[in-house]
């Protein structure tokens, strides 16, 4: 038996797929491939024809290759696959991306409507305090969510950004690979659908609806975070101008306290980075080892198939 060959040359014409879907198929990237684990000898007419016709000469036979060597190589890979998934630490790494914390609401400088400074450095205070310092929580609950969503929702969803669809593909490909080799026919039909996911339990739910990794690490933050509202009363400037009728007036400058403040949160959310990671771990280990163990059960069923099938 020899392997089919198809150099840079192709076109994708799609000729061969249409004339020949034992051998050729488009991939994902919509390119033609030689379908895998699929091997012929020179003597199939239908593939000679398409060798002749193929119009930029891109297929040929390769190499003659030792079919149960072949078999071995993809039932190996398939063991090591078997293994199931692995989540390290790095994986979900939270970033210095997802610690951006965004601008608070403008205060900024008010009008000249105070007979003091003493008098304008309190609205300002007061302003503060109303409008500033209780977007706080919200500000760090921005971060975690924007990290849940981009970081660990592909570990508890199932479309295309999910960890185990894309482990699935993989496990899929040997799987078609070992089937093309002993024959489809002689498998179940069912033999290269791997549809493995974790079980849906309370974690996976309560991650959908944001209930762990969102407003219960707000606290996880607030631990770096031992300010309080009189820490910024320093920052709050005022500023003077004389009246229509030759009076003093006065305003506060409260932005470079709200910037303080912003940076503050943000210095407190990038200190809490190794313990949001510790604790979305814990998390997503649960998640992973029911998907191993499913993923195995699955496997041995297939394993079970092919072994029928070489006995
Ligand atoms: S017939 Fe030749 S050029 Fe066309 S898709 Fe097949 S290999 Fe590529």
């Amino acid at each position: 038996m020899k392997q089919i060959i198809i150099n840079e040359k192709c076109n994708g014409c799609g000729m061969c797929v249409v004339k020949c879907p034992k051998y050729f198929e488009e991939n994902d990237d919509g390119n033609t491939q030689v379908i895998k684990g699929v091997l012929s000898d020179e003597t199939d007419k239908a593939l000679n024809e398409v060798i002749a016709q193929c119009p930029v000469n891109a297929i040929s036979f390769g190499g003659s290759v030792d079919k149960s060597k072949l078999m071995q190589q993809e039932l190996d890979k398939l063991k090591e696959l078997s293994k199931g998934l692995t989540v390290k630490r790095e994986d979900i790494a939270f970033t210095d991306n997802y610690c951006v914390v965004t601008t608070f609401p403008y205060i900024g400088s008010s009008g000249y409507n105070y007979s003091s400074s003493s008098a304008a450095e309190r609205a300002g205070m007061s302003e503060f305090r109303n409008r500033a310092w209780p977007c706080i929580d919200d500000k760090i609950l921005d971060c975690i969510t924007t990290y849940r969503v981009n970081i660990i929702k592909p570990y508890y969803s199932t479309d295309e950004r999910s960890v185990y669809t894309k482990f699935n593909k993989k496990v899929v490909d040997v799987l078609t690979a070992l089937a093309n080799i002993v024959g489809k026919s002689n498998l179940p039909s069912d033999f290269c659908n791997v549809d493995v996911y974790p079980e849906r339990d309370m974690v996976w739910k309560m991650l959908e609806k944001g209930e762990i990794i969102g407003e219960n690490f707000i606290g996880i933050v607030r631990r770096e975070f031992s300010y309080s509202p009189s820490n910024y009363e320093s920052s709050i400037d005022w500023d003077d101008m004389e009246d229509y009728r030759g009076k003093d007036k006065y305003c506060y400058r409260a932005q470079d306290a709200v910037e303080e403040l912003r940076r503050d949160v943000q210095n407190a959310v990038r200190w809490a980075k190794s313990d949001i990671e510790d604790s979305s771990l814990g998390y997503i280990r649960g998640l992973v080892d029911s998907y191993n163990k499913n993923l195995k059960a699955c496997l041995e069923k297939k394993m079970q198939a092919i072994t029928k099938k070489l006995i």
